[in-house]
């Protein structure tokens, strides 16, 4: 059988620890084996960007800029016992900080629904995708603890307002958010939204906060008319702006299948929500979208550490790959439509397929057993050869 063959590369951001490890087998057992591979590799593991200083991460989101697919491996995030466990010179940021603010992007989170599983809430049939406005909000605040008597005053350009004349003690917050960042997370929802056809619903709390929370309404309102309104009505979607209230009593009877834009912490509160319902951790994927039409997909967990160091003592371990390796498929469909090359992306459907058919057959890891009612599950390397069987077959 021919390998099939790729035009242009795929950004390959390899990562740390476990996922390193799962990184290879899918390479080595559901990739290499049926498709020409092309990719600009990267090596964002720790112990390369000490050696680089960090330069690596740049690099790398610079080819995710200029080449426009990737697909990234999790990282180690350093704290202070990474920086003595892995002998570094200095705490070296989020290498997925430093992409997301590099391509100014938007991440977006999914979950893979598992044959014969339902969600907690009986209605959904899709998954549902939440994009978090990851720029300042709540998380970039100025907080003080008022001790006396006195007027705390938000002020800016000349302009100035009194939030509270305090009379006693108390607490006061500001924060702040810009146009551009605003924008730019508009245009990565509409580009996600038109990416997988599905609905794009925006939602906040304008009635209440007029002035900051209406300045989202009216940027997102504003680019979509401006920039989307024509592709919306093509592809056969629509926008839809309400508020958060609204939109949480909305989805809970909706069928799931669009994606949900929101505020920082109002997304960080509903990502959390929306991956209980649907499973695990470990099924969820993620892809960040940048303005300007970049796509890197990854894996929302981690480096599954605990596994890692159980490796390291020879054990075998049941490290779930179906967010790698979705991560994979993702980039690779993703290089296959925008290179027409029909035989990637239908290869992408194929891979995917043959995992879920694994899961449907009962061929699990442990933390899907759990899930999907079988008694035991099995380890890594088995349920990705259970894959390759099914691939195989299909092909
Ligand atoms: P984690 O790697 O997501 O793992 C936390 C726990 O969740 C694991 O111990 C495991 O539970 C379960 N889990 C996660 N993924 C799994 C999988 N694929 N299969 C089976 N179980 C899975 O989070 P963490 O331990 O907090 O973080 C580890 C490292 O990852 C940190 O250094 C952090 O900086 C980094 N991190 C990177 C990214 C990224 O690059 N996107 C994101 C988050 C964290 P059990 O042990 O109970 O089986
Ligand atoms: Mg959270």
């Amino acid at each position: 059988m021919d390998k099939i063959k790729m035009l242009n590369p795929v950004v390959e951001m390899d990562g740390d620890e476990m996922t390193r490890v799962i990184w290879k087998m899918i390479k080595d057992e559901l990739l290499n084996p049926f498709v020409d591979l092309k990719t600009e590799y990267y090596d964002l593991g720790l112990e390369n960007r000490e050696r680089t200083d960090d330069a690596v991460t740049l690099e790398a989101a610079e080819a995710l800029r200029r080449v426009g697919v990737g697909v990234k491996c999790a990282t180690i995030t350093p704290n202070a016992k990474r920086m003595e466990e892995y002998h570094l010179s200095r705490m070296y940021k989020s290498p997925n900080g430093t992409i997301r603010s590099a391509v100014d992007g938007t991440t977006f989170r999914a979950p893979i629904m598992l044959p014969g599983t339902k969600p907690l809430v009986p209605t959904w049939e899709a998954p549902i995708t939440i994009a978090r406005h990851s720029n300042a909000d709540l998380y970039k605040d100025v907080e003080l603890r008022v001790e006396e008597p006195g007027d705390a005053v938000l002020s800016a350009g000349g302009q100035a307002k009194t939030v509270y004349s305090f009379t006693g003690p108390g607490v006061a917050l500001a924060m702040y958010n810009t146009d551009r960042s605003i924008e730019s997370f508009a245009r990565s929802c509409f580009s996600c939204a038109l990416d997988k056809k599905q609905d794009l619903w925006f939602s906040c709390k304008d009635t209440i906060s007029t002035v900051y929370d209406g300045r989202f309404r009216d940027i997102f309102q504003a680019v979509y008319d401006a920039e989307y309104k024509a592709a919306f009505e093509a592809a056969g979607i629509r926008y839809l702006y309400t508020l958060i209230d609204d939109a949480v009593a909305r989805c809970m009877r909706s069928k799931g299948g669009f994606v949900w834009a929101l505020k920082n912490y109002d997304g960080d509160v509903m990502s959390d929500m929306i991956g209980a319902a649907f499973g695990a951790l470990a099924l969820m994927t993620s892809v960040l979208i940048s303005p300007s039409g970049c796509f890197e997909y990854e894996a929302a967990h981690g480096t599954v550490t605990r596994h890692w160091y159980r490796r390291q003592k020879g054990e075998r371990t049941s490290t779930n790959p179906m967010a790698t390796l979705f991560a994979w498929t993702g980039a690779l469909r993703k290089r296959g439509e925008l290179d027409g090359i029909a035989e990637l992306t239908a290869f992408a459907d194929r891979l995917e397929k043959a995992s879920l058919d694994a899961i449907g057959d009962g061929v699990v890891t442990g933390d899907m057993a759990a899930l999907t009612g079988v008694p035991a599950g099995v380890d890594t390397e088995t349920f990705i050869a259970a894959v390759r069987e099914r691939l195989e077959r299909s092909m």
